[in-house]
């Protein structure tokens, strides 16, 4: 069985929410609500398509955009805490739709899986392996814990690149973010992005992504 893509990859490279979980919806009412109530405009559109960045990165464009000036370390923690607890109480995780199918069709190509995520969740590793039950492993994860500088920067993806020991040339990423699209591209890597969120197929593919798709239906026919 082969996959229908340009080249035979050896891994394919998984950014996190928005592609093997639905957590984007969620996250962009938590952020937006977080933000609303420093009185702050931040709508669910721009928290897409700022998706990736860190906390701390979000918070402080926010901040300049509307002439706050740079954020302060209390700032910073009060925000990304009010942020975190709308989002916790939202409930459990929800796998992306399809996504089992995805997962289990690149494990029977024989090809690696490796997740590169900038979420720093403590108990990462323990969601994926409830919901997604022998598939994703520590070693073959690059997490905000793992890096500096973050997506879009190219540095998470050159990470995994690293950590799997193969070339970009033999690398699949699936992304749902413009900015993690751009981290990967940066790093070299053939990227597909599924669009699963509210943005516009344009939003992807000025960020440079080689494929965008509809949905992980689409995504499994490709494979
Ligand atoms: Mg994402």
């Amino acid at each position: 069985m082969k996959p229908n893509l340009p080249f035979l990859p050896k891994a394919v490279f998984f950014d996190m929410d928005g592609v093997i979980f639905d957590s984007m919806p969620r996250h962009a009412k938590a952020w937006s609500e977080a933000m609303a109530l420093e009185g702050l405009p931040f709508s669910e559109y721009q928290v897409y398509l700022q998706e990736g960045r860190t906390g701390s990165g979000t918070v402080t464009d926010v901040f300049l955009a509307h002439g706050r000036g740079v954020p302060s370390q209390e700032d910073m923690q009060r925000i990304y805490a009010n942020k975190s607890r709308i989002f916790d109480s939202m409930g459990d995780p929800i796998p992306m739709r399809g996504m089992h199918d995805v997962l289990a069709k690149v494990k029977s190509l024989g090809l690696e899986i490796y997740i590169i995520t900038g979420s720093g969740q403590a108990s990462l590793l323990d969601t994926l392996n409830h919901y997604y039950p022998d598939t994703f492993y520590k070693e073959k994860m690059v997490t905000a814990y793992d890096v500096k500088k973050g997506k879009p920067d190219p540095e998470p993806y050159l990470m995994g690149l690293e950590k799997a020991g193969l070339p970009a040339s033999e690398v699949v990423v699936v992304e749902n973010a413009p900015l993690g699209v751009r981290s990967a591209k940066g790093a070299g890597i053939f990227t597909i992005a599924v669009n699963t969120g509210i943005l516009s197929d344009d939003d992807l593919w000025q960020a440079g992504a080689d494929v965008v798709l509809p949905d992980m239906e689409a995504l499994l026919e490709l494979l």
